[in-house]
């Protein structure tokens, strides 16, 4: 299969979806990551510019730690709109070049404005790159593609109904998030927030609705076309 997740800022991957991620590769499955907002804005200190770089080198380690592919839609922060034509553009030709088999993206109602229209606009783009004849100067059409949402930030609004076993990648997720060192350090010196802490908090809530000790938990976009008949999620 081929599996494509398009996440908003440069640590939503680790965050969400990560472990599910790895074991996709453990099992011969291509991933390919696309994070759509380039985290120019998260920081207080380091200049947008800066930060736009040292986060494309933390994604780029990260990523190389469990061998996926990234592009990044290279977004501003705090812009993602699902209404503007140019970003529905830019996620049509990542998911045409990554003809996925699955899309992993944010639920609609997470915490944040970007993590909500990037999830809109996954699922515009994900139809319309169905389409031959809408734009195709962005690549051959695809299939429809199956949609699964990621838990939220800290789990809120979210009722799962599918859960992925990631007790044996947990150790690999630490270490990819631990990759953000812009991000972790910050948080921990400056909010006194452990961002490992909090997720395996979460992972490990999850792996209790489910009977081991770490999940990741998503929920399926119900509608026609993007139904299987055999379990999509590893
Ligand atoms: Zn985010």
């Amino acid at each position: 299969m081929r599996v494509l997740a398009i996440m908003c800022h440069p640590d939503d991957m680790e965050l969400c979806c990560s472990g599910t991620l790895i074991k996709y590769k453990k099992l011969g499955h291509e991933v390919i990551v696309c994070h759509a907002a380039n985290g120019n804005m998260g920081h207080v200190l380091i200049m947008p510019d800066e930060l736009k770089e040292i986060r494309r080198n933390e994604v780029q380690k990260a990523a190389a730690l469990a061998g996926f592919e990234v592009i990044s839609a290279d977004i501003g922060d705090l812009t993602i709109n699902s209404a503007n034509e140019e970003q529905l553009k830019k996620i049509i030709r990542v998911i045409r070049y990554a003809r996925p088999d699955v899309i992993i993206t944010h639920y609609p109602e997470d915490y944040c404005s970007d993590h909500n229209e990037l999830s809109k606009l996954v699922f515009k783009a994900s139809f319309d790159a169905s389409c031959p004849h809408f734009m195709p100067e962005l690549g051959k059409a695809t299939d429809v593609t199956p949609i699964y949402y990621a838990d939220t930030d800290m789990g809120m609004k979210f009722v799962p109904t599918e859960y992925v076993d990631i007790t044996e990648e947990m150790n690999l997720k630490e270490e990819m998030l631990a990759c953000h060192k812009s991000q972790v350090v910050w948080l921990k010196d400056h909010d006194g927030i452990d961002a490992i802490e909090m997720q395996r908090i979460l992972a490990a809530e999850r792996g209790g609705q489910c009977g081991v000790k770490y999940a990741e938990a998503f929920l399926p976009l119900i509608a026609s076309q993007r139904m299987r008949t055999y379990r999509v999620l590893p």
